[in-house]
């Protein structure tokens, strides 16, 4: 089998993602409303793999039967018979063939022919499909996007439309994180006015499952609390007060646990997975009694002998266990992890990792790095940095067998507890992060840092074999910070996640083309993003104007100029303060010219309104995805601070 892509660029080129396999155009086109009768393999009648192609094939009726081989679905004239294909291996792999008559698909299980309509789709143009040979198949089996309803709760439809649009890129997980928007009943006192209802979660998972998303819900177990334990009727659960945290001696922890999270198991019966978090538990050890327990025993045994329990109820109940794992290099003790069930897997992730070796390797809370760096580099920006030289023997030890790799001390791999997980036999998933790790109140991700990140994990899960990422989107650092990106704003990193988990390989040139012709209607228009990231003088340039042409998702592109305005915003109120600032001085002395005043209060003002400007003209594209409330947080958050500052300008220069 061919296993390169050899789509060609140019206006014969297939603009598809993710990428396929392989891919070969033949000669000629495919109109599909010639007479052709979709049949489709026997007890496929009425799976949503078959409605998805009845859908982009416009058959008006559709028969099953013995297809023969892997064929699953054959469209043809009347009578003619079924070509005996073989598919690629692999429950989602799929074989399509595109003919100036036919259309065949090849598949072992329905979600390879709901992903052969996925692609049929995108190749559709016009009135018929250019006739191509493509074989296809995930390079990753998790192909996961994080929701995390701490906060920016979207809006109803605009959620169930996300979930089918990353399912037509192939995206097969979806991590909800429900925080207080699921409908608890043994606990509703914590959940939210904007929580989903028992109706919609039940659309919400009949939604994904059509589509061939797994839903795997996440309950926090032990950290990351405050959406229970801000309520003053927990507060005797808080660790050492911490409204973050629970305190694991606490009789009453497990029990709060088990009830949340009995509950949401129960309200998800096809999934496998459960994710307890488990992750930044960062007051473990501070109450008396844990204090006391962590001196005896250590710190990281209180944590791993709380959680154990944890997995053990969720693998009772029938689901398979997943933690983060940061735990385990937050504390000195690596080893203590095979303490966890073995069925646990566990979630290795790094947001602002971008290559595979590394100059940090982190442990005990530290990255510790080598003095060579620290001495060459000083000033050097490194969050805990600690000289590699200096690490205790267990550290040194732990570090020479699975972080070095032949260059110490300068160089490592970037994900030495992937190698230790895999030496014990655990299991491991990736965690990269398409939102919420460019700054706690950022309105529009870092896209080239999200894009790298998001790539650097698809070649490192595939090429250290684990299951596959889950592509984090935090919503908020922590549920009392303000909310962070509204997703639609983040569909590059989303969609760039969905293409190299499929097919990690890809240019990120072609990408770029590819993401800007369906995206943002113009192969070009992906060049704006570097500019925005940039700031300063780049949000000047021309390029924007390729946001303005007709085509692509036209919510997203006034976002994305919307984005760009408020950096203008920042920048330029910025700029006027900096400069006026020092004229304060005069104006307190009474010494400063009418003239300059007048002109200071009209550049305040025109300021001012520009900014409740942006805020009149944003409100509404905000609000079709995020429920109002949290459109209002995501404008004042933005907004707020600014004009407190103009505010006091003005009343500065009041006569
Ligand atoms: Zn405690």
């Amino acid at each position: 089998m061919n296993s390169t892509c050899t789509s060609e660029r140019g206006s014969e080129a297939a603009l598809l993602i993710p990428r396929p396999q392989a891919f070969r155009r033949l000669p000629g086109r495919c109109r599909p409303d010639q007479g052709q009768r979709l049949h489709v393999r026997l007890g496929q009648l009425d799976s949503p793999a078959t409605s998805a192609l009845r859908q982009v094939l416009g058959a008006a009726s559709v028969a099953e039967g013995d297809l023969g081989a892997d064929t699953f679905a054959w469209f043809a004239a009347p009578g003619s018979p079924p070509p005996a294909l073989p598919a690629p291996e692999g429950d989602e792999a799929y074989f399509l063939r595109i003919t100036q008559d036919s259309i065949a698909i090849a598949a072992h299980g329905p979600a390879g022919a709901y992903y052969a309509a996925q692609t049929l789709r995108q190749l559709r143009d016009g009135d018929g499909f250019a006739c191509a040979e493509v074989s296809d198949w995930p390079d990753l089996a998790i192909r996961g996007v994080h929701l995390d309803l701490k906060g920016c709760m979207p809006r109803f439809d605009y959620l169930l439309d996300w979930i089918r649009t990353l399912a037509s890129f192939k995206i097969n997980y979806l991590l909800v994180e429900y925080e207080d928007k699921f409908p608890y009943t043994s606990h509703p006192d914590v959940v939210a006015p904007q929580a989903l209802t028992r109706d919609q979660l039940q659309t919400m998972l009949t939604v994904a499952r059509d589509n061939y998303i797994e839903v795997v819900p996440l309950v926090q177990c032990l950290g990351h609390m405050e959406f229970v334990l801000k309520h003053d009727r927990y507060a005797p659960l808080r660790e050492a007060g911490h409204e973050f945290m629970l305190c694991p001696l606490e009789p009453g922890a497990m029990p709060l646990f088990q009830e949340l999270a009995g509950e949401v198991i129960e309200a998800h019966p096809d999934s496998r997975y459960f994710h307890l978090g488990a992750d930044e538990t960062w007051a473990l050890g501070q109450c008396p009694k844990c204090a006391e327990y962590a001196a005896r025993e250590s710190r990281f045994s209180l944590y791993v002998n709380y959680v154990r329990e944890a997995c053990r109820f969720v693998s009772g109940m029938g689901k398979r266990p997943i933690i983060w794992d940061d735990m385990v290099w937050r504390e000195d003790r690596p080893e203590l992890i095979r303490e966890i069930p073995e069925d646990v897997i566990l979630c290795d992730w790094f947001y602002h990792t971008y290559s595979e070796k590394e100059r940090v390797f982190p442990f005990a809370d530290a990255m510790w790095i080598s003095r060579q760096w620290l001495e060459q580099e000083p000033g050097l920006a490194v969050w805990r940095a600690r000289p590699l030289e200096d690490l205790p023997p267990a550290g040194q030890a732990f570090a020479r067998r699975y972080w070095d790799r032949g260059e110490w001390p300068l160089w490592g791999d970037s994900l030495p507890y992937l190698n230790y997980y895999k030496e014990i036999g655990r299991e491991a998933v990736g965690g990269s992060a398409v939102k919420g790790a460019s700054g706690f109140a950022s309105f529009i991700p870092h896209n080239d840092e999200r894009y790298r990140n998001v790539a650097f994990w698809a070649r490192a899960a595939r090429e250290k074999g684990i299951l596959g990422v889950f592509n984090t989107a935090w919503s908020r650092y922590n549920g009392a910070l303000p909310p962070c990106e509204p997703l639609e704003l983040c569909w590059y990193p989303m969609i760039a996640a969905a293409e190299l988990d499929w097919h990690a390989d890809t240019e990120r040139a072609d990408f770029d083309a590819e993401f800007g012709s369906l995206f943002l209607g113009d192969a070009k228009a992906t060049q704006v993003l570097p500019l925005l990231d940039a700031g300063g003088a780049s949000l000047e340039a021309s390029t924007f104007a390729h946001l303005e042409t007709g085509g692509g998702r036209a919510s997203y592109k006034r976002l994305l100029l919307a984005a760009r305005d408020l950096k203008r915003l920042q920048r330029d109120i910025q700029r006027a303060l900096d400069e006026v600032r020092p004229r304060f001085y005069q104006l307190s002395a009474n010494v400063l010219p009418e003239e300059d005043r007048a002109q200071m209060r009209a550049r305040g003002q025109e300021l001012l309104a520009r900014l409740d400007a942006w805020r009149t003209a944003t409100e509404p594209l905000l609000a079709e995805g995020l429920v109002d409330q949290d459109a209002h947080e995501v404008l004042d958050t933005q907004t707020a601070g600014l004009r407190h500052e103009l505010l006091h300008w003005l009343q500065q220069l009041a006569d």
